[in-house]
């Protein structure tokens, strides 16, 4: 059983899945169920027996009253409770990535490096169920590590990984013209770009994740020789703060729409029974002061056909 397969949604828990135990959005943990064993949080203690048979995304309860949700471990929520062991890739980086790269069921991905695996893991799904991901990094510990979870979460029959320095040998040349897309996150990925334009089948597109514009540049400018369509993407996320306010209606006379009941600017003899009937409450929406910053540039760009 693939736990990230679609299909993890609509049967239940099993002895040996893999869980996401979900307290709130920033407190949430990968398990393994194990019948013998218990979790003991600070809601208390749950037998993992009493998970098994439950649909995943139910709500469990502690011997105290207190509960959890078991979740399916998505791409998306494995992304959010890896382990580290390098700087990752997240989801609005991820989502542009697979798109622009043209990702389908049944494509030949090849990936350096593969760092904590938070890419790989959405590009394992991404080719499934027929296609597969090879990906390379040089650090032999992080390779092993890589390969561990994969298996964990049910992706080793959809990924490989390898330990090679992509940057001083390039890509096994078994590759050489079937690959649909090739993805860099490495320090200087200009020195594999030859490579990539080998491993790549006509009209394959590849991307480069570099944190730094002088990466970028260098980049670009070896892409030029063999590749079209260059583009660089950088994605910063804007979060908005959400609340309900009290409208007035029909007083403002502004096309925009009407104003804040504040701005009506009502004295407090003005406040009857009447014009508080006539608010309205209306959700309003601000950026929030503390967006997210900076994660990388995203340059992608098609081997060009002749
Ligand atoms: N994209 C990954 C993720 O989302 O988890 C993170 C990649 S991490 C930032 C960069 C990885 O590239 C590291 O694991 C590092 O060991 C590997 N690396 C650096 N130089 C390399 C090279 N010449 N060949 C292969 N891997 C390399």
């Amino acid at each position: 059983v693939n736990p990230m397969d679609k299909n993890t949604f609509h049967r239940c828990i099993r002895d040996g899945d893999l869980v996401i135990v979900y307290e709130r959005h920033d407190n949430m943990k990968p398990i393994k169920v194990n019948k013998e064993s218990e979790l003991q949080n600070r809601f208390g203690v749950f037998k993992h027996a009493e998970w098994i048979g439950k649909p995943f995304g139910s709500k469990v309860f502690s011997n105290r009253g207190g509960f959890v949700y078991l979740l399916a471990p998505t791409p998306e929520l494995w992304t959010l409770v890896l382990s580290h062991r390098t700087q990752i890739l997240y989801l609005a980086d991820i989502s542009l990535v697979i798109m622009y790269l043209e990702i389908v069921p049944g494509c030949l991905v090849l990936e350096s490096g593969t760092g904590s695996g938070s890419l790989t893991t959405s590009l394992a799904r991404a080719v499934a169920p027929v296609g597969h991901v090879y990906t390379f990094d040089f650090h032999e510990q992080r390779a092993t590590s890589a390969r561990e979870e994969f298996e964990l979460t049910g992706l080793s029959s959809l990924v490989t990984v390898n330990v090679r320095d992509i940057q001083g040998e390039g890509f096994p040349s078994e590759f050489c013209g079937r690959a649909d897309s090739v993805f860099l996150d490495l320090p200087q990925p200009w020195l594999a770009i030859p490579s990539v334009a080998n491993m790549l089948k006509q009209d394959g597109v590849m991307c480069s994740f570099s944190p730094c514009i002088e990466q970028v540049q260098r980049t670009c400018e070896t892409l030029k020789s063999k590749f079209t369509d260059i583009r660089t993407f950088e994605i910063l996320l804007r979060a908005y703060e959400i609340r309900e306010a009290r409208m007035g209606s029909g007083h403002n006379n502004g096309a925009s729409g009407p104003l804040p009941c504040k701005r009506r600017q009502l004295s407090p003899g003005e406040a009857t029974k009447e014009s508080q009937e006539s608010l309205h409450p209306s959700v309003m929406a601000k950026p929030c002061s503390e967006a997210k910053g900076h994660t990388g540039y995203l340059t992608f760009a098609r081997l060009r056909c002749y």
